[in-house]
């Protein structure tokens, strides 16, 4: 009797453990507000939070109170919580941050869950919201600069290795994804199944600044989720319309959002489409890639140049100017 129920246990549990590996489901119904051209007519909602599911919640701040309209993302752990970015708005009148994630946060005997605040990367529409939650008790914050990243996320081979994040039933991994910027990061959450990628991988602009580290990313991280469950790749920004077409840079309005989950077999195209990144600008479907740095050089370059044909052509009509006075006294 005992072997019967400790053979109908093992064939339970062979049957359950599938089962347990998925990822916890979620709702990403949601219509993100579009902003407006007159913001001032047309007031927005300044945070808008969407609940994932029980412990997951996605945050934008609104494209009034900043274009670059930023996600922000809050995973609840059973021991602390992780805020994934703090947005692009300092001023907590302008923007509730702060008092809305810590309002977010389950009281455990009395005691607020501990959050533990992490960045995609140091550029300031991720991280300019950081300075609301200095007062905070129980709340650490993780700085973004590459000595910071390795020793706060305890990488012992960056960019090689993965890092880990134990929220108490919750394990979140670090992937290292520089690219777009040299301490870059993106987040796979087994228990939902949700990959953040910050500006690595979002439906946008790949702002690419060192393209032979963006694209061992690109591998880096396909090689790590090619066997893991992947509901959706969520990026920071929104930057596409439904057609594809890039919105208009620091526009307050984007009428027609694409949405903002990509999916796994998106980020598997990514290697390929960087295979043909030229290093300046490139197109290939709806990924617009180029490297700021590389175009700056190019737009100071073509402006150098417009002022010495400028400078001679000045040079050349004065000098007409002067044989013509002297022909004709
Ligand atoms: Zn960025
Ligand atoms: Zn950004």
């Amino acid at each position: 009797m005992k072997v019967v129920s400790i053979v109908l246990w093992c064939v339970v549990g062979l049957w359950m453990a599938p089962a347990l590996a998925q990822p916890v489901p979620g709702n990403m119904n949601v219509q993100w507000d579009a902003g407006s051209t007159d913001c001032q007519a047309h007031p927005q909602r300044r945070l808008q939070v969407h609940r994932y599911n029980q412990s997951t919640y996605i945050l934008r701040e609104s494209l009034c109170q900043t274009y670059e309209g930023p996600f922000i993302y809050l995973l609840i752990g059973s021991s602390r919580a992780l805020l994934i970015d703090t947005g692009d708005v300092a001023d907590a009148t302008q923007m509730p941050l702060a008092s809305t994630v810590l309002g977010l946060l389950p009281v455990v005997n009395g005691q607020r869950l501990p959050l533990l605040i992490v960045h995609t990367h140091g550029h300031l529409d991720h991280r300019s919201g950081d300075t609301q939650f200095a007062a905070a008790p129980n709340v650490t914050i993780l700085g973004t600069d590459l000595a910071h990243v390795i020793d706060g996320f305890g990488f012992r081979q960056w960019p090689e290795d993965i890092a880990h994040i134990d929220l108490g039933g919750r394990t979140v991994d670090v992937i290292p994804t520089p690219g777009h910027y040299p301490s870059h990061v993106s987040f796979y959450d087994g228990n939902s199944g949700l990959a953040f990628t910050g500006d690595f991988f979002l439906p946008g602009r790949l702002i690419i600044d060192d393209t032979a580290a963006d694209r061992a990313s690109a591998v880096r991280i396909n090689d790590f989720l090619r066997d893991r469950p992947v509901t959706y790749v969520l990026g920071g920004h929104i930057e596409l319309n439904k057609r594809g077409q890039v919105e208009p840079q620091g526009s307050n309005w984007h009428p027609d959002e694409a949405p903002l989950p990509l999916g796994k077999d998106d980020l598997a195209q990514l290697p390929q489409v960087l295979a043909g990144f030229n290093g300046f600008y490139s197109q290939s479907g709806r990924f617009v890639m180029y490297s700021q740095a590389r175009m700056l050089q190019v737009i100071s370059a073509a402006g150098i140049l417009l002022l010495i044909v400028i400078a001679l052509s000045l040079r050349w009509w004065f000098k007409r100017r002067r044989h013509a006075h002297a022909g004709h006294p």
